[in-house]
């Protein structure tokens, strides 16, 4: 885990152990329980746009979406003045810090990938949950758009995938949106949740799974991957 996640996780424990949640806002869901930072007055949209979103990846991904804790900061500035930065999902505890402009689906997105692979195969912090995360975001941006917008170098594009596989920097999350999307538009969502399922150890397998699932490596996909981003 990096550094800023476990300061998060330790901080958080800390704040409850205060009780400083206790006069936090309640609104509950079927699915999610959104604790609300004191006085923060919130639209009915922005809690529809959470709460459609995750039923439509949960469909998406074919799982069963399980009940959701999700703390809400006004802001992530607000949050890291308390020590925290609420843009965290915690997989296990089935528990989202998350802030008012964060996109509607993405942390959503981790809770649903806990209940395809455990977290241990599959890593919170790797390109294929960052990828499928910003991908399922809830927002109609084209990730390969967003990407190409970016400045991501030469060398950057030719990294190979594996490298990704435990953590991804943050400034790459497009590019593995990217990713996502080709992936899907090429092979579809079956054989996407059959390669995410059968990922062991920090997706160590993933090459082998790869040349079974999709019958090319992943370096391959990668070539095509890198094809087709070209064209724009
Ligand atoms: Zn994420």
């Amino acid at each position: 885990m990096s550094n800023w996640r476990v300061q998060t996780k330790n901080k958080i424990k800390e704040l409850k152990k205060q009780g400083f949640y206790k006069n936090w806002g309640k609104k509950e869901f079927d699915l999610i329980i959104f604790f609300i930072y004191p006085n923060l007055k919130i639209d009915n949209e922005w809690f529809k746009k959470r709460i459609n979103s995750y039923k439509k990846n949960a469909k998406i991904l074919k799982v069963k979406p399980p009940k959701v804790n999700f703390f809400l900061y006004p802001s992530i500035e607000i949050g890291k003045k308390l020590g925290t930065t609420p843009a965290i999902c915690f997989i296990k505890m089935k528990e989202i810090h998350g802030h008012l402009n964060q996109s509607p689906g993405h942390e959503l997105t981790h809770i649903l990938l806990g209940k395809i692979n455990d977290s241990k195969n599959l890593p919170g912090n790797g390109l294929w949950q960052e990828g499928l995360c910003t991908y399922l975001n809830g927002t109609n941006t084209n990730q390969k758009k967003h990407a190409l917008s970016l400045d991501i170098s030469e060398e950057t594009f030719n990294i190979p995938w594996e490298s990704w596989s435990n953590h991804l920097p943050g400034s790459l999350y497009p590019l593995a949106g990217s990713i996502v999307q080709y992936i899907v538009k090429v092979y579809g969502w079956n054989k996407i949740i059959l390669f995410l399922k059968k990922l062991r150890n920090s997706a160590k397998n993933q090459n082998k799974i790869s040349l079974q699932i999709f019958k090319k490596s992943l370096e391959e996909i990668q070539k095509d991957w890198l094809k087709w981003i070209k064209k724009g």
